[in-house]
């Protein structure tokens, strides 16, 4: 095939009948922070490469080497933003909304760039839902945080899901850490890939997280950063425990998370699945009290967590959970000549403004090719329209499941059309519930 026939590697469409099911994952994401005061961000896909380089760390495998970087013509250095975090940071620094009300919250929904390998779960393209509260220090906001990303979950219907939790602790306790990590990782520098040799020197803690087995397994048995923590730390991941217990959240505290970006602190937790292979993380997050101050804002404890979409979308499928299925239109109008077909244009436009779901025949179709199509896209009421119901104002609206007629005059085909919708949905709740008495 050649590429003007071909998606880009690693980049997936979303098509039509998939579609809904977007529409109700991130309906359910932005409704669900909003019970939590949270309001939707909308940033740049791209930004200065700078903005990523001072955020995510230039020692991460992000930066290092899953960028989409270019210069404009401008001879500007752009990045398509691999996450959304630094981007909405140098927005929330840039219009001052650091300096308003505080903790602010917002909520953010768009697609992301990295140049991965591609494979199950793992895109070039791929979406994430996320948080930021910017200016809370308290350990019930951690709890919160991630009581929402829980809520997120379970608003959309996957229940089976384990929640990881570790802190990783302040830049304090850490000198200490990475003095003990050096040690360890230095005993087996013969081994390290060429990435973590550079990384022993510069930032230790990212070895933690190289996905080469060999690095993976080393890292495996390093020194633990919980064993460091200094005291207001682990206060700190303490209370935030408690927080979780008082919510009835279940976790398991899991030492060895650290993340795959540079600026947290504190608390970092992960939602896990074992339903979708290798890539298992489906939602990622923590602190990051020293970030806005890194980017030029003033020193405001925040944090967030950001979920990837796609590899959502994987657990739901492999889990057999179904969304709610898009509306079908509710009338099929079938038209016979011009006469009706002007009629029917009136109609629909009476209809539509109405707000029902109707559709016609646009194709020059004759009318058995108009009612299979009417089957086809499973219109739940249909009507055809000739001269002779013209003349008389009347015409008989089908039932399409169960072939029920109903004569509807066509100059209050609306009312109509909401009376005998209504009525129906009434008897068949009324046969629910004489059902299940
Ligand atoms: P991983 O360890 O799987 O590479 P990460 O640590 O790079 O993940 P984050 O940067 O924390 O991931 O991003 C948050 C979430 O975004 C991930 O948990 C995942 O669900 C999703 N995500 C990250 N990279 C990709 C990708 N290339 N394709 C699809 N989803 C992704
Ligand atoms: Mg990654």
């Amino acid at each position: 095939m050649s590429e003007i026939n071909r998606a880009v590697k690693g980049t997936n469409d979303v098509l039509p009948d998939e579609s809904s099911n977007w529409q109700f994952v991130e309906r359910q994401m932005l409704s669900t922070a909003a019970l939590y005061g949270f309001k939707e961000i909308r940033v740049p896909v791209f930004e200065h490469t700078e903005v990523f380089l001072r955020s995510v760390g230039d020692t991460t495998d992000v930066v290092q080497k899953e960028m989409y970087t270019f210069d404009d013509k401008g001879g500007r250095s752009i990045t398509l933003r691999p996450e959304l975090t630094a981007g909405v940071i140098r927005s929330v620094i840039e219009n001052g909304l650091v300096n308003g009300a505080l903790p602010l919250k917002v909520c953010y929904v768009g697609g992301c760039y990295r140049y991965e390998k591609p494979q199950a779960g793992r895109l070039r393209e791929f979406h994430q839902f996320g948080v930021e509260c910017v200016g809370a220090a308290e350990p019930n906001a951690d709890a919160e945080v991630i009581a929402l990303a829980r809520q997120v979950l379970n608003s959309i219907g996957i229940d089976k899901i384990s929640l990881e939790i570790n802190s990783i602790g302040c830049p304090e306790c850490r000198k200490e850490y990475h003095k003990a990590l050096k040690e360890y990782f230095s005993a087996n520098k013969d081994k390290l890939c060429g990435t973590c040799l550079d990384r022993l020197e510069r930032n230790p803690m990212r070895i933690l997280d190289c996905k080469s087995p060999v690095c993976s397994e080393i890292a495996g048995n390093a020194p633990v950063v919980l064993d460091y923590l200094c005291d207001e730390c682990k206060k700190h991941f303490e209370q935030v425990k408690s927080y979780l217990t008082a919510m009835n959240i279940e976790y398991t505290v899991n030492p060895h998370i650290v993340r795959g970006l540079d600026y947290y602190t504190r608390t970092v937790f992960e939602f896990v699945s074992g339903d979708i292979g290798a890539q298992s993380t489906v939602c990622g997050g923590g602190r990051y009290d020293g970030l806005v101050a890194q980017m030029g804002g003033p020193s405001v404890p925040s944090l967030g967590f950001a979920m990837g979409i796609e590899r959502l979308m994987l657990v739901l499928k492999n889990q057999g959970k179904e969304l709610p299925s898009a509306d079908k239109p509710d009338l099929y109008i079938a038209a016979l000549g011009e006469k009706a077909q002007l009629k029917t244009a009136e109609l629909c436009a009476a209809l539509r403004a109405d707000g029902f779901k109707v559709e016609t025949d646009i194709c020059g179709r004759g009318l058995k090719a108009q009612m299979k199509y009417a089957n086809k896209i499973g219109a739940k009421y249909s009507l055809v329209l000739g001269d002779t119901e013209i003349g008389e104002n009347s015409a008989s609206l089908k039932n399409m499941a169960d072939g029920e007629a109903f004569t509807v005059k066509l100059d209050i085909l609306s009312d109509e059309l909401f009376k005998i919708i209504n009525e129906q949905a009434l008897n068949s709740l009324e046969d629910l519930i004489s059902n299940n008495l």
